[in-house]
């Protein structure tokens, strides 16, 4: 074997136990997954290692279908993460989408701390467009994390606003598709997600989120 195969064998030896511990619990497992992906949850979320989704609510592969992004953004103009979206809705006919935040996010964060990083400035940017929108309402908090962990949870209904009103999740309600879009946040601190009472399930409430 060459210099390279054997790099990261600790983590190749990790996912052989682990195959072969989940077709011990589980016969059919693999089986069952190879034989159809028909997720009911499309996840958004942050690709900080701390926030793995499927882990935090207890689902197997398979079950849930999630790109990540850092931070947790649906960014209408991303045309990876559109791709991504309409092949959830269209394709797979996911019946949830779920915007996941979470307390202490390094890139809602960085987005306003003031210091330049180069290319990732841009792509945090309507994360700043959130901030200034809820200047007065974050300004009457404490600095620090107080305020962030508000600005977490403003991003996210502000994502559910932008997966509401993208032209897939129109149409797919428009031709009597059943999907809702939720807003959560988690918290690395206790391991419990939020609900932050944003649910929209049609256009009527898509609109009345503003
Ligand atoms: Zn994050």
């Amino acid at each position: 074997m060459c210099e390279k195969h054997g790099m990261l064998g600790h983590l190749k030896a990790r996912n052989r136990a682990w195959a072969e511990k989940r077709i011990e619990a589980d016969p059919g497992f693999f089986q069952r997954l190879v034989e159809q992906q028909a997720p009911e949850y499309f996840w958004i979320g942050c690709s900080d290692s701390r926030v793995p989704a499927s882990e935090i609510v207890d689902l197997d592969p398979g079950e849930v279908f999630f790109p990540r992004i850092l931070p947790t953004l649906a960014p209408p103009q991303d045309a990876n993460y559109l791709s991504v979206l309409q092949f959830a809705v269209d394709v797979l006919k996911v019946k949830h989408v779920m915007v996941v935040g979470h307390y202490g996010c390094g890139g809602v964060s960085a987005a306003v701390d003031g210091k330049r990083r180069g290319l990732v400035d841009h792509w945090l940017h309507p994360i700043r467009e959130v901030a200034a929108a809820h200047r007065a309402e974050l300004e009457a908090l404490p600095a620090g994390s107080a305020r962030l962990d508000r600005l977490c949870e403003l991003n996210v209904i502000r994502q559910v606003r932008n997966v509401a009103s993208d032209v897939f999740v129109q149409e797919a309600w428009a031709r009597g598709q059943q999907l809702a879009v939720h807003g959560w946040v988690y918290s690395i601190r206790n391991g419990l997600v939020t609900d932050l009472g944003v649910t929209v399930t049609g256009p009527a409430e898509a609109a009345a989120l503003g």
